[in-house]
């Protein structure tokens, strides 16, 4: 798998067909993301999952190094049709820079739809010639996020269901909680 660090031009072109660009914060990555991502491999033959960060001011738990180290370890059974890399500033200017024809998102619920459509039309304003394409994630992912997830990591819950063991345990060390396995029964 590719490692994140790489600036510019083409991800490797040994197989053909677009380049697609999962971007997302991935703070952490979720059960739900790596299902997009399968999906996505389904459809494209190589996909770059790409982290968004804001150099200056980044209220993520995880910091970026931290975010694509454990994707890299969740991705570890995808191959190299899969890379992991890092991005500030707007996303149309990376897919330009490493020459993505597509972008992927997710969609869960409804709830999703607005934001999804904002953005995607402010691209396409952006850079007229990159594609959006969105993928539903599997029903029972349809209420797994991020957000939920550090929510419930924090206060001890049970995310075993939502997240790869890779960010379990990150999870566990930086929040100081027991987030599933091995949590002492009350
Ligand atoms: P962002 O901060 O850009 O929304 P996220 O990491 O939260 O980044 O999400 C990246 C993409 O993955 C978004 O398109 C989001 O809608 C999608 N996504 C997140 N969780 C899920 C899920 N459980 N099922 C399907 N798509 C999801």
């Amino acid at each position: 798998m590719a490692v994140s660090g790489r600036k510019k031009g083409p991800v490797s072109p040994a197989v053909a067909g677009p380049v697609a660009v999962y971007p997302g914060s991935f703070d952490p990555i979720t059960n739900g993301h790596l299902d997009i991502v399968k999906r996505a491999l389904a459809v494209f033959p190589r996909v770059v999952l790409a982290v968004a960060f804001n150099p200056n001011k980044d209220s993520a738990l995880f910091t970026a190094e931290e975010r694509v180290a454990t994707i890299r370890e969740a991705l570890v059974e995808f191959g190299d049709r899969i890379e992991v890399d890092t991005f500030s500033g707007l996303l149309v200017d990376y897919a330009r820079r490493i020459e993505a024809a597509v972008v992927v998102r997710g969609l869960r619920a409804v709830s999703d739809f607005e934001y999804e459509f904002q953005m995607t039309m402010m691209n396409r304003h952006l850079a007229p010639a990159i594609e959006t394409v969105f993928l539903m994630a599997g029903a029972q992912y349809f209420y797994t996020s991020s957000r939920l997830v550090k929510e419930v990591a924090l206060f001890g819950g049970d995310v075993r269901a939502h997240v790869p063991p890779a960010v379990r345990r990150r999870l566990a060390a930086k929040l100081g909680t027991q987030t599933g396995r091995g949590r002492k029964r009350r």
